[in-house]
């Protein structure tokens, strides 16, 4: 993903403005354990989510044509599988990139209630960028990342997400789409470059596995570097432009759980993601990323450089967007 710009401004007098209200939303909405507990829906665990990334990272990097791609493209199938997805469908293909490199590519999506007309997607990308874009030497630069937080973390709670529909089910229909390709974009230049990343979700929109006549699902929400240390998710631009009210109602929901602290409800910068094509493609979605960190100001300090590893996921942001975006959809009415 691309860093297009904030209105820093305006953002940090707001996330000022609302500190203290902050605070006292935040010891109303914390209550007792058991409090806690009858607020939440769904049993979504840090810990399986984690071990998740884990495993992904194991792999190694997963550009895509790598075995690691190629390991953890089965990985994400049999989990699926295993989790019992009512339909798994694999999409194989290859599209070209900005520099001429021909990508074996496969998205993945598992749908829970497929005959279900009200549904909704979530999403996240998969593949791990080939370079090292913000490292300080040449050789550092031309290295892969380890992709733990951009590219693992939202892998890993949609699989935590989907253990718990095989648990409870939704009772609207869920589809849960893992994209490839995502981040092999052109990140030089002064040109915005936008159709240079996500190739996989716009192969995805192209040939969209929804029958002839099917609604498409009403909105859907991007998990893009969900696992950071200390992460604060503002709301990003587009997302607050294209689906303000999906937009509310995941703040809002965070704020009941008490993640009030990790859900900033203040606009943030805006990003060059998944979420854009599937706008284009008329599915209003939201991308649940920090663009508002608090070492960097924009994306979080381990974005395209070999510090996203493990070390640097923290098992407490996985929790709060889990948790939250789980409640969102068993929330959800089919009606
Ligand atoms: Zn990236």
């Amino acid at each position: 993903m691309k860093y297009l710009g904030a209105l820093l401004t305006m953002c940090l007098g707001l996330a000022a403005l609302s500190c203290g209200g902050n605070r006292t939303a935040n010891a109303a909405a914390e209550g007792t354990p058991t409090e806690l507990k009858a607020r939440l829906m769904g049993d979504f665990r840090a810990d399986s989510a984690y071990a998740h990334i884990e495993r992904q990272v194991s792999f190694g990097p997963r550009v895509p044509g790598s075995e690691g791609h190629h390991a953890c493209r089965n990985y994400i199938i049999n989990t699926l599988e295993r989790y019992a997805a009512d339909t798994v469908i694999v999409q194989d293909a290859e599209v070209t990139a900005f520099n001429g490199d021909r990508l074996p590519i496969t998205n993945i999506m598992a749908s829970y209630n497929p005959d279900t007309q009200r549904r909704i997607l979530l999403l996240a990308h998969w593949d791990t960028r080939p370079w090292a874009d913000l490292e300080n030497t040449r050789e550092l630069r031309e290295k892969p990342i380890l992709g733990a937080n951009d590219g693992g973390s939202g892998v890993g709670v949609l699989l935590e997400i989907a253990r718990n529909f095989q648990l409870i089910d939704p009772e609207i229909g869920v589809d849960l789409l893992f994209v490839d390709a995502e981040d092999y974009g052109n990140s030089t230049g002064f040109v915005e470059n936008t159709e240079s990343w996500c190739l996989g979700t716009q192969y995805w929109t192209e040939h969209m596995p929804y029958k002839e006549g099917k609604l498409l699902p009403a909105y859907g929400v991007l998990l893009d570097m969900v696992g950071g240390k200390d992460a604060r998710f503002h709301q990003e631009m587009f997302s607050i432009q294209n689906a303000p009210n999906v937009t509310n109602k995941i703040w809002a929901e965070a704020a009941i759980l008490g993640y009030d602290d990790v859900f900033i409800p203040s606009q943030g910068g805006a990003v060059t993601d998944d979420h854009i094509f599937l706008h284009k493609a008329g599915i209003p979605t939201v991308d649940v990323i920090e663009t508002v960190n608090e070492h960097t100001g924009t994306f979080p300090p381990t974005w395209h450089t070999h510090a996203d590893n493990m070390d640097n996921i923290d098992k407490h942001s996985l929790e709060a967007v889990g948790r939250t975006i789980l409640n969102v959809v068993y929330k959800e009415k089919n009606s």
